[in-house]
């Protein structure tokens, strides 16, 4: 089964809209076959995805780190759940398991986790599509400071374009079934 890695908060945030992009996005997983491969937790919107693609018979692998599952935070009911050393471990892992990584709205472990996806895709280290589901525009900020970047000559156009900031699931999907790994950086 293909896996889709999802990086979100382990909180939920403060308005509605946020849970209910987890639960759309866990329905999407499903509806197209793919499986879950997530950071393993009970709470915030880890929990409430988790929930989502369970709840319709999908299949969610959860990947934590041995602290985390000592503290009881991770989901007691998930389809498969390893418990790995290291933060460094687990996202290697996460990427393993998946052949796209999609950032729900999060906090800094979501930045964290996408940015580092991102920056290994561009040193030919990760062949996953990365993808902010720009949910209520809370990532437009880092959008624009993505265009930033290459307006400041620290990310090439092409570059930029391997990385896909959107709320719609279609759009995802295509991007998703049309990537292809971008060129490797090039040093001057
Ligand atoms: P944040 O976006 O700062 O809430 O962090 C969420 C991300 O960090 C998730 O994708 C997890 O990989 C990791 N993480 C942080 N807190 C937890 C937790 N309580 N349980 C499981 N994973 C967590």
């Amino acid at each position: 089964m293909k896996n889709i890695a999802v990086y979100c908060g382990a909180a939920a945030g403060n308005k509605p809209i946020f849970k209910d992009s987890a639960i759309k996005l866990g329905q999407w997983i499903v509806d197209n076959n793919y499986g879950l491969t997530y950071g393993g937790g009970v709470y915030g919107l880890m929990g409430v995805i988790a929930d989502s693609v369970l709840e319709q018979n999908g299949y969610v692998h959860g990947i934590i780190t041995k602290q985390l599952n000592d503290r009881k935070l991770a989901h007691p009911n998930l389809s498969k759940l390893d418990i790995v050393e290291t933060m460094d471990i687990r996202k290697r892992e996460m990427l393993n398991n998946s052949i796209a990584s999609i950032a729900l709205p999060g906090g800094p472990g979501t930045l964290e986790e996408i940015s580092e996806a991102f920056s290994w895709a561009k040193i030919g280290d990760n062949d996953n599509p990365c993808i902010f589901y720009n949910i209520d525009h809370y990532y437009d900020s880092l959008m624009e400071f993505f265009d930033n970047m290459v307006e400041n000559g620290f990310l090439e156009p092409s570059g930029r374009k391997k990385v896909l900031f959107s709320d719609s699931l279609p759009e995802i999907k295509n991007f998703i079934d049309s990537y292809t790994p971008p060129e490797l950086r090039h040093y001057k």
